[in-house]
């Protein structure tokens, strides 16, 4: 028996929907600038005639289910909430073809990946790693994942409120790069691998959030989510 020096760290994982059983998680993928709106508040126009999606990652250790309370993180004046669709991997997949990438899908989620933004926007305009602004610590926000075998979504209402006020309000179909595009692509630079899960953007209204605020949102078919901010640590 392997003995360590402290305890390892804990599998993260979620509940699922309808099941006893728990999802582990892999990797937390994140695409960026995913719907057309979202990419021109933030004032980078796409393209896609002459650009391919890109991403970036979270640690695991970010993840959070929702109904939690999370303290307002610190280093930041600008907490920001992103609605996202959450695609859950099942099975294993390299160099998929977008007619297979069904084929890996476990099931969906409602997402929120919440960003300092102040930080995220520095290191964006210096060219640096955006770490500090989306690696935040219980940041990867994670409704119960909803089991959809090898199901495409491709349309559904997105929506988030702060305090019951309505902040983002889009449709899935709006996505730039959709769910098939984007397992075919991230999967040309990684091996998916069951328990990976991909955030796959968020539209337009993005916003701050401060201490006391009651974030819930949803995505039409699959589930809703909710967080409240906490006072700093
Ligand atoms: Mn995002």
């Amino acid at each position: 028996m392997t003995v360590y020096v402290f305890n390892p760290p804990a599998v993260q994982a979620l509940a699922i929907k309808d099941n006893a059983d728990r999802f582990p998680i892999n990797r937390l993928f994140f695409v960026g600038r995913n719907y057309h709106a979202h990419a021109v508040e933030m004032g980078k126009p796409v393209d896609k005639s002459v650009e391919r999606p890109f991403y970036f990652t979270k640690a695991p250790q970010t993840l959070c289910a929702s109904g939690n309370t999370v303290a307002y993180p610190p280093e930041t004046a600008n907490f920001h909430f992103e609605m996202e669709m959450v695609v859950a991997i099942g099975k294993p997949g390299f160099r998929v073809s977008q007619e297979h990438a069904h084929e890996l899908i476990y099931g969906y989620a409602a997402g929120l990946d919440m960003t300092r933004r102040d930080l995220q926007l520095v290191a964006r305009d210096k060219g640096r790693p955006w770490d500090l602004g989306k690696d935040v610590e219980h940041s990867s926000v994670c409704s119960d994942i909803v089991p959809m075998s090898e199901q495409i979504i491709d349309s559904g209402a997105i929506a988030l409120e702060v305090n019951g006020v309505t902040k983002q309000s889009s449709d899935v179909n709006k996505l730039i790069w959709n769910v098939r595009e984007i397992i075919a692509d991230l999967s040309l630079f990684y091996h998916l691998q069951p328990g990976d899960l991909i955030y796959t953007g968020t539209p337009e209204g993005v916003g701050p959030v401060v201490t006391g605020d009651k974030i819930t949102g949803r995505v039409e078919g699959v589930a809703e989510i909710a967080l409240t901010i906490g006072a700093p640590d």
